[in-house]
Parts: structure tokens; sequence; C-alpha cells
């Protein structure tokens, strides 16, 4: 039997924990595919993406910066990927036609419900950050009929855009941080890349509500600035996005191989490696 290959194209790459996580996927599901990562620049895109289908590639994960390229590269469009405008899979369909799909949102959905059990139905939202990943989770937390969801961002018109290209999927308000003062939220979502560089975008005191939890998209060896927050406000639940990480690749490789992979068992050993690389 012949081996299909797979890919994860971005820029940096080499930190990337995909490769792992779909070879984790691959022997327990049986199936016979290779992953790799890729380092491309956002001028290679194209070329790059366009050779690796000639060559027979079957999949590609696409991450920072190319997401949007992704987008615009794809033949077709699943209408999660078309109102996120940014495509982090791209699969060879039968036909030779490239379809592109968001699963960044549903593997914020699968980690905050199933694998955390928090409730998002007549939840207070707030989002810090407007950038591609906030419009890949606007329309699934939507979905679930948050009381509110608000949009923080320092460049307020890119949360205002947001919130008007989803307007009709639910309603949303956007705001700068100093217009967080005396507000309360049930789950606090960091979705800027502040924590990358050990910042925080400037909170105001009693933002969390007591039981709420917080999420960071981002994730490191060592709990983020984000996570700290939380803990220090005492969050019920202050989680990285390690947990994202890999529900978004189970949807990946599910959408490639029509399998479903099993994510706890993953997750556990991804944190049970992290922990033992903090230590060492
Ligand atoms: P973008 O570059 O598209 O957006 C970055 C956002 O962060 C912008 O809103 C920007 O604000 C804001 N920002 C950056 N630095 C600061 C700062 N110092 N203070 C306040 N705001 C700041 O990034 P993405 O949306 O693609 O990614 C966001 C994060 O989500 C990254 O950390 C990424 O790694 C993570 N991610 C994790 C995934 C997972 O599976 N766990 C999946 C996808 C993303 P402004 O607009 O004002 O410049």
């Amino acid at each position: 039997m012949k081996t299909d290959n797979y890919a994860v194209f971005g820029q940096p790459i080499s930190h990337s924990k995909s490769p792992r996580i779909h070879k984790l996927f691959a022997e327990q599901t049986g199936q016979l595919m290779d992953y790799v990562a890729q380092e491309v620049p956002a001028e290679n895109f194209t070329a790059a993406t366009t050779h690796f289908f000639a060559e027979g590639g079957k999949g590609l994960n696409c991450t920072v910066p190319l997401k949007e390229l992704a987008w615009q590269y794809a033949d077709q469009l699943t209408e999660r990927a078309r109102q996120a405008k940014a495509v982090n899979t791209l699969a060879r369909q039968a036909d030779g036609s490239i379809l592109g799909d968001n699963t960044d949102g549903i593997g914020l959905l699968n980690d905050l419900t199933v694998n955390h059990g928090i409730e998002l139905k007549g939840a207070k939202i707030l989002i810090l950050g407007a950038g591609g990943a906030t419009r890949g989770i606007v329309p699934p937390l939507l979905e679930q009929q948050p009381s509110a969801l608000v949009i923080a961002n320092r460049n307020v018109g890119k949360a205002q855009t947001i919130a008007a290209d989803f307007a009709a999927l639910g309603e949303m308000q956007a705001c700068d941080y100093a217009s967080l003062i005396d507000r309360q939220f049930d789950l606090i979502i960091n979705a800027t890349s502040a924590s990358l560089s050990g910042d925080l975008p400037p909170l105001p005191a009693a933002l969390l509500n007591t039981g709420g939890s917080c999420y960071d998209l981002a994730y490191a060896n060592q709990a983020t600035a984000f996570v700290k927050w939380g803990l220090a406000n005492n969050a019920a639940h202050s989680l990285d996005g390690l947990g994202m990480l890999v529900e978004q690749a189970a949807e990946a490789f599910y959408i490639w191989r029509g399998v479903r992979p099993q994510t706890t068992p993953v997750i556990g050993l991804l944190n049970d490696e992290r922990e033992l690389n903090s230590t060492n």
C-alpha cells in the first residue's frame, strides 16, 4: 500500500507540534501517511502549494502567516471557511480540486465544551484580539448562543469589522481595552498573539466573574502570561491552546482520512511531554 503525503506550511514552523500530533493519530488509527513541517514564507506559498499537490500530496495545514492566502488558493470552501476568510486545512478532492476548510473554531469549541465541560449557552464571553484566529472562532461561539459576545482590540476598527462581517450570525460588540472597565465575563478568550512575547493587553481588575474561565489560544511549554493572569484571578479553568491545537488537527485528520482519532490520549501525552520539558 502507498503512503499518502501531508504537510504543514508556515513561517516560523520548526516549533510546530502538528507532525507529532498527526503521527500519533496515524498510529492510533492504523493510517498509512506521512506528515512533515515545511518552512514556507508568504511569497512562496502559491508555488509551494501547487508543487505539493502536483507531486501527489493529499492535504495541507496552513498556519501563520498563510491562512488568508490558503483561503484565496482553495477551489472550493466550506461554509465555515468562507465566513472566517481564513483556511487552515486544504484537501485534494477525488476530481483534483482543492477544498479549503477552517477547523480552528470547532477545535476550540470541542476543547472548551467536550474536554473541559465549559458551558457557553447564556455565558458572557469576551474575546481579546481581532486577528485571523478570532474570525475562525466567532461563528461556532455564536452558535452556542452566549448571552453576550464582546471583541476587544487595540485597533477597534478590526474588531468592528468582525462584528459587522458576522452580524447575520448573532449580535456582537466591539470595543477597546479601556472600555472594559466595570464589565464582567464568564469566559475570557485571549486571541491576541501578545502571550507569545510574554505580554498581555491591559485588563481591568474584576473582569472575570466568580466561577468564570480563561482560555489562551497560544500555548507554550510554560504557563503563558494570560494563563497566569487567569490563575491570579481565580479562574475555574485557566487553559492554554494545546487542547485546541489537537482538536483542530483531529478535525483536519477526519477531513483527509474519513476516520476520527481519539484526542484525549494525544492531549495527555503532549501535556506529559511538556511537563517533562519544563522541569528539565
Ligand atoms: P493575528 O496576527 O492575525 O492577530 C493578532 C492579534 O493580536 C491582533 O488582534 C493584534 O492586535 C493582537 N496583539 C498582538 N500583540 C498585542 C499586544 N502586545 N497587545 C494587545 N494586542 C496585541 O494572529 P492570529 O489571530 O492568527 O493568532 C492569534 C493567536 O492565536 C496566536 O498566539 C496563535 O498562535 C494562536 N492560535 C492558536 C491556535 C491553536 O490551535 N491553539 C490556532 C490559531 C491561532 P491589533 O489588531 O491591534 O494589532
